[in-house]
């Protein structure tokens, strides 16, 4: 897939509103932001804007909005605080109704170069009395014709709902005169691109994480382009049962057994297996068993890929000009079993640097797997979308971004017509006055926490 998309270079924003979708869905912790990559992401198209004389409205969604109480834990006000925070001198306001109707009057009164962050733009996916309604998730042409109105240019800068047809991204890219993506969204277009379409030879691919189903697309387009396909993780002990091995209670997958012993026999030459296994009695932390992968003990499940695996593999690494990863290859949110995309990890940083080669990982889970074990400057690029970078990898077309204007076209005549949007819900906190922040000193936001927590967002 290619995209030839304006990008924020082609277009005017000076003294113009601009609205943009970012990807602020970031784990919060406390009431505060607890990992703050994402908002960092966001920051090269922002500060250009501010220093393009733009004003700025920001749109993001946080997690899943279902009922009345995620109200409270969803709120962007940990995300207020942290830009309030990152951008010290820049005039800041949050609104608490991103559909209140005198929303445009704000809007208009706005200076250039500040910025007016809507809350969570899933609040309009529940009703005032908590009834799921999806106005962003659905594409509501109200709300999306709403939103439009507040601004001239439409920026989309959130990869990671790119493959989402919501309200906030193809709803605004329809209904405004000029649209385009940001350096972000640009950048991963770039990196992905180079991962897939004619990428340097040999390309070595490697698939982990827990499913099968959710990655046979993946592994079918991408077995066209690879020399070799490593598969390790919970994904690799139905292939191993396809091949008549002893998985003892290692994951399995039954309705993708067939398929499993399809790509086995179609890709004979490319699918590399796990040699040796790391295995507990339990899905635990606890001190693991070896295993031969040819015999799993019935009463062990597999978690990890053992040493011999990490060596088979690193032969393949050793030579790769291309890598592209998609799930971790172990439980690796267990210390005891993380060891083995630990050890990948670090082969592809040390043949990566010496061959000159391209890495890549996408997936949310085996990128934050790979940061969090360290890694994160190991990488060519480490993607910031999960479902996006994975739907880009299958071959498919994101709607976020087919939604953007094409390099050449013209500014669009007209503008989505004033519309009146009723709330959806009321903010989860009163007043609803806005908050602004000029100049203001805040505490910081919280350090990183220890990693043991569950992610609290979901796309
Ligand atoms: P995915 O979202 O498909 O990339 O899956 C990521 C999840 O796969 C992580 O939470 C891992 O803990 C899990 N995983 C990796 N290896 C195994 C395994 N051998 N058994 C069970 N789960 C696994």
């Amino acid at each position: 897939m290619t995209y030839d998309k304006k990008t924020l270079r082609d277009v005017n924003v000076e003294n113009k509103t601009v609205i943009v979708r970012v990807d602020f869905n970031v784990p919060i912790a406390n009431g505060m932001v607890d990992d703050d990559k994402r908002i960092k992401a966001a920051l090269p198209t922002i500060n250009y804007l501010l220093e393009n004389n733009a004003k700025i409205v920001l749109l993001s969604h946080l997690g899943r909005v279902k009922k009345l109480e995620d109200l409270q834990k969803r709120t962007l006000k940990p995300v207020f605080e942290y830009l309030k925070n990152a951008l010290p001198n820049v005039n800041i306001t949050f609104e608490e109704n991103n559909v209140d109707p005198k929303l445009a009057d704000r809007v208009k009164k706005m200076e250039n170069k500040s910025i007016m962050l809507l809350e969570n733009t899933r609040f309009n996916d529940i009703d005032e009395k908590g009834e799921v309604v999806k106005k962003e998730s659905k594409n509501d042409p109200k709300l999306a014709k709403f939103w439009a109105s507040l601004g001239e240019v439409y920026v989309n800068d959130a990869f990671g709902t790119s493959h989402r047809a919501h309200a906030s991204n193809v709803g605004i890219a329809s209904n405004i005169k000029e649209s385009c993506i940001g350096f972000l969204i640009e950048n991963e277009l770039n990196m992905l691109s180079k991962a897939v379409n004619n990428p340097e030879k040999p390309v070595i691919a490697i698939f982990g994480g827990a499913k099968i189903s959710d990655k046979i697309k993946s592994i079918e387009n991408i077995a066209k382009i690879a020399d070799k396909i490593l598969i390790g993780g919970g994904m690799a002990y139905t292939f191993q049962k396809a091949k008549g091995y002893e998985i003892g209670k290692s994951l399995f997958e039954e309705e993708t057994f067939e398929v499993a012993k399809e790509l086995l026999a179609k890709y004979e030459d490319k699918i590399v297996l796990p040699l040796d296994v790391l295995a507990a009695t339990e899905f635990a932390d606890v001190k693991p068993k070896k295993f031969k992968v040819t015999n799993i003990d019935p009463n062990y499940e597999g978690l990890d890929i053992g040493k011999k695996t990490v060596k088979e593999f690193g032969k393949y690494l050793k030579t790769a000009k291309t890598v592209i990863w998609n799930g971790p290859l172990g439980v690796c949110e267990f210390t005891n079993y993380a060891k083995g995309t630990s050890a990948v990890c670090k082969l592809i940083a040390k043949y990566g640097m010496k061959n000159n080669a391209f890495t890549l990982i996408g997936g949310g889970d085996s990128a934050s797997a790979a940061i969090k074990l360290g890694f994160e400057n190991s990488f060519s690029h480490i993607s910031t979308g999960g479902g996006a970078s994975i739907q880009f990898l299958e071959g498919n077309e994101l709607p976020g971004i087919v939604a953007i204007q094409n390099k050449g076209e013209a500014v669009k005549a007209t503008t989505a017509a004033k519309v009146e949007t009723k709330p959806a819900v009321k903010s989860a906190s009163k007043p609803a006055a806005k908050t602004t922040a000029k100049k203001e000193v805040v505490k910081k936001p919280a350090a990183k926490k220890p990693t043991t927590t569950k992610k609290t967002t979901k796309k």
